[in-house]
């Protein structure tokens, strides 16, 4: 199918950009690399009267050392995600988990803001920036604000981000020394969405997990904390078994989908091993 008929208009800077957006209201939609928007344009399951492309922004473009914290501009492909020196520097993870997103001709135009602001409970990006506890910094009429991760993922393909607002970038910590982390991801085939997604850090300090937090991917409506597998890890001495031990509660809480994949109780399943193997890594074990 063909999209339907929308204007188009591509800004030269941020302001011109929220001025458009704001301009266009609730029919108005900001386009980065098109990978989620355009599909859903063709189907015509979406049809706004104004794209925004947002592809024009150099403010937006490239990842800065902000100290404590990287600043990933919201034009970040997955496909730098994966090569960028201060990504893989200082939030490894990142990198980790944007090298499984779809193929490299996806990864070289989808962006991690694009899929932050899409929502999928299904990405990979979204659960990796709770475990992370990243900071969104959205850009509206009405000036700069930031959104803790566990509060942008509202529902199913909506976030915190009010009609008009950019998201301008994302805030990621620094993992400082002790700290490691993996992604663990389990799909049909190399290249699909995950079934379920898995993304673990730890910090381990005299043989003992110091702090573990752990983000699922497609375990509900929106990616989530398994808070209940992170507590019991957190103490407790690096090893397998008590990282298997505690990966067993981390389904608690969860709410998973029932499709051609999998059905809930299986995907339980998943998260419970797929946390293990992740702690495991994370945890250096
Ligand atoms: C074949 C294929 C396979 C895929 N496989 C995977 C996979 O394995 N794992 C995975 O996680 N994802 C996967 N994806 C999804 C992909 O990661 C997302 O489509 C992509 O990251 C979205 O980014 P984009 O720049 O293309 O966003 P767009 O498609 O341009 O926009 C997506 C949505 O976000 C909004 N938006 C975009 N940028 C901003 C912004 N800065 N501020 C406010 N709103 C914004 C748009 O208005 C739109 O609603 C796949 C996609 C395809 C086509």
């Amino acid at each position: 199918m063909i999209p339907g008929k929308f204007d188009y208009t591509r800004p030269a800077s941020l302001d011109e950009a929220v001025r458009a957006l704001a301009d266009g209201g609730e029919d108005a939609k900001v386009i980065a690399g098109g990978q989620s928007l355009v599909p859903l344009l063709r189907l015509r399951l979406a049809f706004p009267e104004l794209l925004v492309d947002i592809g024009a922004l150099s403010e937006l473009k490239g990842v800065r050392d902000d100290g404590d914290s990287l600043l990933i501009g919201a034009l970040v492909t997955q496909d730098e995600a994966t090569r960028d020196p201060l990504i893989r520097q200082h939030c490894g993870l990142v990198a980790e988990a944007a090298g499984t997103v779809a193929d490299p001709a996806v990864r070289h135009r989808a962006t991690l803001a694009g899929s932050l602001a899409h929502a999928d409970p299904a990405g990979d990006t979204p659960a990796i920036m709770m475990a992370l506890d990243a900071t969104m910094i959205a850009r509206g009429p009405g000036g700069e604000r930031a959104i803790p991760a566990g509060e942008f993922f509202v529902d199913y393909l909506t976030t915190a981000l009010a009609p008009g607002e950019i998201l301008t970038g994302i805030r990621v910590p620094k993992l400082g020394p002790g700290w490691g982390y993996r992604y663990e991801k389990f799909h049909r085939t190399a290249q699909a969405w995950a079934i379920v997604g898995v993304a673990a850090l730890a910090r381990r300090s005299n043989g003992h997990v110091a702090e573990a937090r752990v983000g699922l991917a497609n375990m509900g409506s929106v990616p989530v904390r398994a808070s209940a597998a992170e507590a019991a890890a957190t103490g407790e001495e690096a090893s397998r078994d008590s990282l298997r031990s505690a990966a067993q509660r981390a389904d608690e809480g969860t709410h998973p989908p029932a499709d051609l994949h999998g059905a809930p109780d299986y995907r339980r399943h998943l998260a419970r091993v797929l946390t293990a193997r992740a702690l495991a890594v994370a945890s250096g074990v």
